[in-house]
């Protein structure tokens, strides 16, 4: 059985603009939160993250979370201010003390595994220019693991995550 999507409108009752509760109106198609005040229509759109993919010797870099939910590809969400490449470089020498050069975008999917926040996912592929391995930020551990030894699926944090590392995994072992 497919679960219903949320559509995001259950997380806000006030308008962040002038701070009046919204009201739940029909509008370009669907159900949105209006402002009665100030006329502002809160969209409820995903927000984006990007994970960088390392291979080095046959092997990829992941990160353990610190949160519990186990291993993931290391990255983030984009701030506002930053573009893509730019959150991807910021995000792995938080998490995993490394430089990087990004090499071009690998996958992007949509991550519906969190009800109150719907994101999109971009991975992209990089690699090393400087810096040394150490974990930081939200990830306890960083280490590379070799592609035909990854870590079992249940040990993967994210749905995403195991689908782009299994795409990953068949990438290099053609010949
Ligand atoms: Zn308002």
């Amino acid at each position: 059985m497919v679960q219903a999507r949320p559509d995001g409108n259950h997380r806000y009752r006030f308008c962040p603009k002038c701070g009046a509760p919204f009201d739940l109106i029909e509008k370009y198609g669907r159900p949105r939160l209006a402002c009665p005040a100030c006329a502002f229509v809160f969209f409820q759109n995903p927000v984006a993250g990007v994970a960088a993919i390392i291979v080095e010797d046959g092997a990829v870099l992941l990160t353990l979370r610190g949160d519990g939910r186990g291993w993931d590809l290391p990255g983030g969400f984009i701030e506002y201010d930053e573009d893509i490449e730019e959150a991807a470089r910021r995000e792995l020498l938080e998490e995993t003390g490394l430089e990087i050069a990004i090499d071009g975008v690998y996958d992007a999917r949509s991550n519906f595994h969190g009800p109150d926040l719907h994101t999109v996912g971009i991975w992209v592929r990089a690699h090393r220019t400087g810096g040394s391995l150490i974990a930081g930020d939200d990830a306890v551990e960083a280490r590379f693991w070799p592609l035909d030894a990854l870590p079992a699926d249940s040990e993967i944090a994210f749905p995403t995550d195991r689908l782009v590392l299994a795409r990953l995994r068949e990438d290099y072992r053609r010949p």
